[in-house]
């Protein structure tokens, strides 16, 4: 498709050329039928009479006043009998010159009266009922069009609305935004800055013959600070952002998407040098095939999109920057070379980014010297970009609520807690029974951690109910952020997930339903070994399972035969099945210990792990038999 795109450049405030004249013509239309009403309305209790009919009334006494104008007489009767105001004619008749007129009224004890010449010069009396309602209608409309825009567009204030796109046009000053305010993610910056460096002197790559990137896809998990880095290229860049979400184009009707595209395209090519974003690109990007039941809108959408994208010419500066959590499911159509063929990756922060990011948010936080960021960014591994500025915050609050000024540490971590596992649930009570029992199980867990030589120290337990479901946890917390797990470090994982229900299993004997998150995430780890991470003697080094949304945590698609897979599920049974015994025999040589913890933690509800140690380390540790 080609397209004509020299249309007239003008750059004017004005919403929308296109949407203007519908406006118009509707409060016109509007205006003018509520003059003709109006007109209609006061006509229809006017009736003509003559001169002559006029003066023998008002012999016979029948007049009670009269309104003399230059070129008619209104005539009011006395209203004698059924006298309701509404039934009430007006009698009208020209004005003849008769000079008595004035005697025989007064004489026939008439009210009479002329208006004031002029007091409404036929300038005002257009205004009044012309240009003022019109004024009204068109404001009227144009409010009614912009909330309906910006529900279906969503987004907050401070910007401007350009007309059927929905799309926004963020000016530099108001996404006040830099990447200053990103933090933790140099390597998508880095790539993105030769955007905001091409954006600033086009001219320097066009010199030398470079083509320039049309667009760029940051991909990453939710929360990870996409949308927060689009507009910081905006705002570093200085240049128009007009940014739409993905779902924002598609529409119950086919076609208007497309238009959307069009338009939303030619608004940015008149502000040149500009971005265009668009958030969520997945909703309209989503690949063509095997999609049977077919949606034309999306299609039409997303071909009138790829159109756009080859047509418009990359050295004018429009770039366009898209974001997206599924890059799998793009239409490859989108992705290849001249369309989006940059990738940024926004992963989930390292323990240096997460500690910036802390620092980023903790900017206009009061806090005290006891604030450790660096501690607070270890306990928090795999915590995205949004879940530590909401940390940041539940602890202000936290601290508020505590009626103290100043953020402490123990507010930080337990707003690390509250985000991963909810708030604290004081008032529920639990039994004794049950108390005791989630205490052992969380030493138990606790235990099999210190016992084993490569798993992470224990930071706290608690038996504190928390509102996310859990009665009870063990907060285990890394000495150093790990990017490698070895395989005898997942199987030491495994066993003190295990270890609580080996404890309940040891101490009473009995066995309930507060083990199945341990369970589940336990036999997941094993899973993964067997069929991903190739750690399994019986199958080697096959991939039998492979992730499908990778940053949306998504469910690993089976890539072997039923046959396999069942062989798979009984080997995943043997190393579950083994560490259990391993836990087992761990906390069964080490009784003493789990007894004396798990009372001291019954009384006390909540341990920290140096607290835990002193206890662990005062009892002789016997070495298990045989591990
Ligand atoms: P995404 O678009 O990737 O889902 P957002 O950009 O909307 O995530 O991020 C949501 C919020 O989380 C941001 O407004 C910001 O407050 C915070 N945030 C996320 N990542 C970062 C980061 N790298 N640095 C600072 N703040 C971040
Ligand atoms: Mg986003
Ligand atoms: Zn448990």
């Amino acid at each position: 498709m080609f397209q004509n795109r020299k249309e007239s450049p003008k750059k004017n405030g004005l919403p929308n050329k296109k949407e203007l004249p519908k406006y118009i013509i509707a409060a016109l239309i509007i205006t003018l039928v509520i003059n003709i009403v109006i007109s209609l309305i006061s006509q229809s209790n006017h009736k003509q009479i003559d001169y002559s009919e006029f003066l023998t009334m008002v012999n016979n006494k029948q007049v009670e006043s009269v309104e003399i104008y230059s070129d008619k007489l209104v005539i009011t009767p006395k209203s004698d009998e059924d006298a309701s105001a509404i039934n009430k004619k007006l009698y009208y008749t020209g004005n003849l010159d008769y000079p008595q007129l004035v005697d025989k009224l007064y004489n026939a004890d008439v009210k009479f009266t002329t208006p004031v010449k002029n007091t409404q010069s036929p300038i005002i009396g257009f205004i009044l009922s012309w240009i003022i309602p019109f004024a009204i209608f068109y404001m009227l409309g144009n409010w009614f069009m912009k909330s309906l825009s910006n529900k279906i567009g969503g987004g907050g204030g401070g910007f401007m609305s350009v007309g059927k796109s929905n799309a926004k046009v963020y000016v530099e000053k108001t996404t006040g935004v830099s990447f200053k305010d990103v933090a933790g993610q140099e390597e998508a910056k880095e790539s993105l800055k030769e955007i905001v460096d091409f954006l600033h002197k086009p001219e320097r790559y066009t010199k030398i013959g470079a083509k320039l990137p049309k667009g760029a896809l940051l991909v990453g998990p939710p929360g990870t600070g996409k949308t927060l880095l689009a507009k910081a290229v905006a705002g570093e860049a200085k240049v128009p952002f007009f940014s739409l979400s993905g779902s924002g184009f598609v529409e119950m009707f086919v076609g208007v998407g497309a238009s959307r595209v069009r338009d939303l395209f030619a608004q940015a090519e008149k502000q040149a040098p500009c971005i265009i974003f668009i958030d969520e690109i997945d909703a309209i990007g989503k690949s063509r095939e095997g999609n049977i039941s077919g949606n034309d809108e999306r299609e039409q959408t997303l071909n009138q999109l790829l159109a756009e994208m080859d047509g418009f010419d990359s050295s004018k500066g429009v770039v366009i920057l898209a974001a997206t959590n599924r890059p799998e499911v793009l239409d490859k159509a989108l992705l290849r070379p001249g369309r989006f063929d940059r990738r940024v990756i926004v992963d989930k922060p390292d323990l240096k980014g997460r500690e910036n990011i802390l620092k980023v948010h903790s900017k206009n936080i009061i806090m005290d010297e006891s604030v450790n960021l660096k501690e607070i960014a270890l306990a928090t591994a795999g915590a995205v970009g949004a879940d530590l500025a909401n940390m940041v915050n539940e602890a202000a609050l936290r601290a508020v609520r505590m009626g103290r000024d100043t953020v402490r540490q123990d507010d930080l971590f337990e707003a690390v807690e509250t985000v991963i596992a909810g708030k604290e649930k004081k008032d529920r009570v639990m039994t004794e029974n049950e108390k005791s029992l989630v205490a052992f199980h969380e030493v138990g867990h606790a235990l099999a951690s210190a016992l084993q030589k490569k798993t992470q120290p224990v930071h706290k337990i608690t038996i504190v109910p928390r509102t996310m479901g859990a009665l009870g946890y063990t907060m285990q917390m890394p000495e150093e952020e790990k990017y490698l797990m070895s395989k005898d470090e997942l199987l030491e994982q495994i066993v003190v997930l295990l270890a609580g229900r080996a404890a309940e299993d040891l101490v009473f004997n009995e066995i309930t339903t507060g083990a199945s998150n341990d369970i589940e995430r336990a036999t997941s780890i094993a899973r993964q070994m067997v069929t991903m991470y190739g750690m399994s003697e019986k199958f080697g080094m096959i991939g039998l399972e492979s992730i499908q949304n990778r940053y949306l945590d998504g469910r690993p698609v089976r890539n072997c035969s039923d046959e396999i897979s069942a062989e798979v599920d009984r080997e995943v049974m043997n190393i579950i099945n083994e560490s259990y015994e391993k836990a087992k025999n761990l906390l069964k040589a080490n009784m003493e210990a789990l007894g004396k913890i798990s009372s001291h933690l019954i009384f006390k509800e909540t341990i920290m792990g140096d607290e835990f140690m002193k206890i662990l380390n005062s009892i002789q540790i016997d070495e298990p038999v045989n591990v």
